[in-house]
């Protein structure tokens, strides 16, 4: 079955496939590491997981690279706020990006390309531009492109541009609005700033440049994909298109995917309306990153996503179910052999759930024929007592192996959840956001299972000796830190509050 995928530039599904029919060749443009990403970012991101997870399933190797953008006005502006470098300022969010994808289980790009160690390859491109007459320099030494040049402008975000007015510029990373504009190659240096001594001048590269010069050495002059948000197609990669394709009258990327904006509670998130979340935001709250990552992905790229936290509450409970339940089947004690119906029911559920990822990612239409097996086992598995060869081994083999193509796209099922460390916690102290914690993270933080186990028994000790105060004083102890302990004739049982 082909597998096919919205192409903004086409305009319609087209089949996504390696040109070269080994490697999938794919761009997704990255983060700018001046802050923490926010969930939006991450939707994106997981969305792009899907793809390469989906294309991985269906035995496609994949060539992704991704840019840090490590060098922009946002970052020279943040950084001279905190007294630092460039250099000194982004490496932690950086990581903190890279720590982010890991909870989410997102996997790496093949390869991170970092802005900063570019310059050369981003000046070449800009002297290439020049000696076809794309590229021009001003008076105080900045690079712009020539608009004029590309009459193709626009054939991406197909949006009704204003006339293009010769020379007319742009010399922020921001338009405005939609309109076409000369837009800026490389930045003169100003007094203060981060900048490269190169063969076209002292100064720093223009944001788009970056991800044309990195995308090209990377994935040579034409690849099969370029991603990102929806924000993206302009003027980002227009721009991108415009600069590559004018020295190589090649597509630049055969094919692109652009995911819609994530809104919360129906509104943009934004840090004035108080609904900007990043993940270790979440994390702090209590709620699973594998939750996260759940409702940031079950609805298809291309549709608008609300975020709320019943959302998160559902896909919390979706994962507990398909959890218990690959617990509850492993433990089933079965007799060899198959069901003809369980068998049916297997097939069907991973035809139906491939189909729908092979249509567009459609990942709601995908989720549910798994969700709809599970249901059927475990009504069978209700009825095990009394109906033994209902359900066999083979058909327990048969769903796992379904559950687990589902689970190397939405990697959910595998718990690797981890509680938020020691290190989050402080970190959450010293951004004085301590009382946004759940209380549940912190009492955990207070005492591990271990040392509630260490009290509980030396106040057994306590109490055989008749020490009764200080049996008292480990209870209250104990309940001071969030955890209840309760007598009973078969010992002591204790649960957190
Ligand atoms: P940035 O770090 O702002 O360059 O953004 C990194 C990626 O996140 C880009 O692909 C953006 O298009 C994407 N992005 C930013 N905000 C959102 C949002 N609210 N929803 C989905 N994607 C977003
Ligand atoms: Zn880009």
């Amino acid at each position: 079955m082909t597998f096919r995928l919205f192409n903004t530039l086409s305009g319609q599904l087209d089949e996504l496939a390696p040109a070269d029919g080994a490697e999938l060749r794919m761009y997704a443009c990255g983060p700018t590491v001046y802050d923490y990403g926010h969930i939006g970012n991450f939707r994106t991101f997981l969305q792009v997981d899907v793809l390469r997870r989906f294309l991985h399933l269906r035995g496609i190797k994949v060539r992704h690279v991704m840019n840090i953008t490590d060098v922009d006005d946002k970052i020279i502006r943040n950084a001279a706020a905190a007294g630092l470098s460039i250099g000194e300022y982004t490496p932690r969010f950086e990581q903190a990006f890279l720590d982010d994808l890991d909870s989410l289980r997102v996997e790496r790009p093949e390869i991170l390309s970092k802005a900063t160690e570019h310059i050369p390859q981003m000046v070449t491109l800009i002297e290439r531009l020049a000696a076809v007459d794309a590229a021009y320099k001003t008076e105080d030494g900045s690079w712009y492109f020539r608009l004029a040049a590309f009459p193709e402008y626009g054939k991406l975000s197909k949006k009704d541009l204003e006339g293009i007015t010769d020379g007319a510029r742009v010399d922020v990373d921001e338009y405005e609005k939609d309109s076409a504009r000369d837009f800026a190659l490389w930045k003169a240096s100003k007094p203060g700033e981060t900048s490269w001594e190169t063969a076209i001048g002292t100064g720093r590269p223009g944001w788009h440049l970056e991800c044309s010069a990195m995308a090209m050495k990377y994935l040579g002059e034409s690849f099969d994909l370029h991603a990102g948000g929806e924000d993206l197609m302009f003027p980002h990669h227009e721009n991108e298109i415009a600069q590559s394709e004018s020295v190589t009258h090649k597509p630049l990327a055969r094919h692109w995917m652009h995911v819609r904006f994530l809104l919360v509670d129906g509104r943009k998130m934004s840090k004035s309306e108080n609904n900007f979340y990043t993940l270790r935001d979440l994390l702090l709250k209590g709620y699973k990153a594998s939750a996260i990552r759940l409702a940031l992905i079950s609805v298809p790229y291309r549709h608008q996503l609300n975020f709320t936290f019943e959302g998160l509450t559902e896909a919390t409970n979706a994962i507990d179910r398909l959890r218990t339940f690959v617990a509850r089947l492993n433990q089933a004690n079965l007799a060899e052999g198959t069901t003809e119906a369980l068998q049916a029911a297997a097939h069907k559920a991973e035809t139906d759930y491939l189909a729908a990822l092979g249509n567009d990612l459609n990942t709601a239409e995908a989720r549910a024929p798994i969700f709809d097996m599970v249901r059927t086992v475990n009504s069978v598995l209700d009825r095990l007592a009394t109906d033994a060869g209902s359900i066999r081994a083979g058909d327990r083999a048969s769903v796992l192996a379904v559950l687990d193509k589902f689970d190397a796209v939405f990697a959910v099922i595998a718990d690797h959840d981890a509680a938020p460390t020691k290190a989050a916690l402080d970190w959450a102290e010293e951004q004085g956001l301590l009382e946004k914690v759940a209380p549940e993270l912190l009492v955990r933080q207070g005492l591990s299972d271990e040392e509630i186990d260490g009290l509980i028994a030396e106040r057994n000790v306590a109490r055989k000796q008749r020490n009764f105060r200080r049996s008292d004083e480990i209870r209250d102890e104990l309940a001071a830190k969030g955890v209840i302990i309760e007598d009973s004739k078969d010992g002591v049982r204790w649960k957190r509050k």
